[in-house]
């Protein structure tokens, strides 16, 4: 069955063959680590974790190379670190050391929960600089780059092909970077390789003084260090290609005599909620996080997968009720598989840019056999205990009963507010009627 990917380099589905079919590699842009993860996020995270399972069973686990980076130097991740510190009298380094920490052990361990392989590598930026440092000096020795007041920027018009990812018009793509139009820069277009750092920021030695490097430096060195040259597949989501991958393309081409950094690019479309781009202040920000404490991992896993990648995605609670309803019903049944196989209708659809929809589909045609190990390969357990350890702490299904019981009371219709509570008594859920309204606990 041959791999057919679609390739934003192109705009087109290609077929793919690595480099190499003893060492696939692939490398996904992670996340920049300040804050809780939200629901968007997981998205990369769990295509790329489906991709990697696949090309593991095409080209055997150990022939497959997959690197998410961690992005623990960040100007977000900076400015968070010194409203942690405030008043305190403490090195504001090891307060971005505490805060990186933190919020890295619990994206490792909310993608886990999500069902996803650990990467081969996650390399850190921080542990990268002296190579970042070197590729910056190759660029300037190319004549690629220049340094400017403690500044080290890409000289953007020296790459004749500078664009050739996103494709767009110079104007559209200085609207689109909202870049800084800096004295020190030679063009507006021009981007950071290093900048300076003041006595708050973190900062490295270097032949420009003391700064750090700019964040798209940072993936070009990590890929060079874990990898080499060039590699198969470059993952990220769409907002990525422009200024970001764009700004990786033309830094390691032009670090390495023009060899291209990835052969296919790929991009996961963005995620709404509810008919809603997400955002703090529309107060729809949904964190991996928190979702976590409410729904098993496997459910929001599935309901991930419902759609396309490329596509864009409503994320809504009614879609989250419906994958649980779905998954029950084969965990259920695939619990009891003995002799678990992949369908050739599962394959086929995975083997076709990653059509998770259409591999769903399949699994609802599927034989028993298939559906355990179609599920097995899409990083679903339906052995774990995952799904029904959650089932007794559905919040939001007992708020609802709540409320229904509730409303019942009120009509004097007390068989049903009985039939209420007992029903959740029979899920192990105890309410509580008390001053303060109705609670619950969970009874073991
Ligand atoms: P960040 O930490 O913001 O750099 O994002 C980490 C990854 O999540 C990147 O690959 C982003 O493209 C991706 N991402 C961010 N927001 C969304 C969203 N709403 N939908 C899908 N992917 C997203
Ligand atoms: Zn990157």
């Amino acid at each position: 069955m041959s791999l057919r990917l679609y390739n934003t380099l192109t705009r087109s589905k290609e077929a793919f063959e690595p480099l190499d079919p003893n060492n696939v590699r692939m490398y996904v842009c992670g996340p920049t680590v300040y804050d809780y993860a939200h629901i968007g996020n997981a998205r990369p995270a769990i295509v790329f974790d489906v991709l990697f399972r696949l090309l593991r069973h095409i080209y055997g686990p150990e022939h497959v190379t997959y690197v998410r980076n961690i992005t623990d130097i960040d100007d977000k991740i900076n400015a968070r670190a010194l409203e942690l510190r405030g008043e305190r009298n403490v090195d504001v380094l090891e307060v971005v050391r505490e805060l990186t920490e933190r919020t890295y052990a619990v994206y490792q361990q909310d993608v886990a929960a999500l069902g996803n392989l650990p990467p081969t590598f996650m390399p850190r930026a921080t542990e990268h600089v002296p190579q970042m440092i070197a590729m910056i000096r190759t660029l300037i020795d190319a004549g690629l780059a220049y340094e400017a007041e403690g500044h080290v920027l890409f000289d953007v018009a020296k790459k004749a092909d500078y664009g050739k990812l996103s494709r767009r018009p110079l104007d559209e793509m200085i609207a689109g970077a909202r870049v800084d139009v800096a004295p020190y820069k030679r063009e507006a277009m021009d981007f950071v390789l290093w900048k300076p750092s003041d006595s708050t920021t973190p900062g490295w030695e270097s032949p420009w003084g003391r700064g750090r490097p700019g964040w798209h430096i940072e993936c070009s060195s990590m890929i060079e260090a874990a990898m080499g040259e060039t590699i198969d597949i470059h993952g990220g989501g769409i907002d990525l290609v422009f200024p970001h991958h764009e700004n990786e393309i033309a830094q390691s081409e032009g670090a390495h005599h023009g060899h291209p950094l990835a052969r296919f690019w790929m991009h996961n479309g963005f995620l709404n909620v509810e008919g809603e781009k997400m955002s703090k202040s529309l107060g729809n920000f949904v964190t991996i996080h928190e979702l976590l404490e409410d729904w098993p991992g496997d459910v929001l896993r599935f309901n991930m997968l419902r759609a396309h990648y490329r596509q864009p995605m409503d994320w809504t609670l009614a879609g989250m009720k419906e994958s649980w309803a779905t998954l029950e019903r084969w965990y259920d049944v695939a619990e009891a598989v003995s002799a678990p196989r992949i369908g050739e209708g599962l394959l086929a659809a995975l083997s076709d840019d990653l059509n998770t929809p259409l591999a769903i589909a399949e699994l609802h045609k599927a034989s028993l056999q298939e559906l355990g190990g179609g599920l097995m390969l899409l990083g679903f357990n339906p052995m774990s205990e995952r799904l029904a350890s959650k089932k007794a702490v559905n919040k939001v299904e007992i708020a609802r009963a709540i409320e229904a019981r509730n409303a019942a009371r009120k009509a004097k219709n007390f068989k049903e507010s009985d039939r209420i509570r007992d029903e959740l008594l029979a899920q192990g859920i105890q309410l509580k009627d008390g001053p303060e309204g109705t609670t619950w606990e969970v009874k073991r």
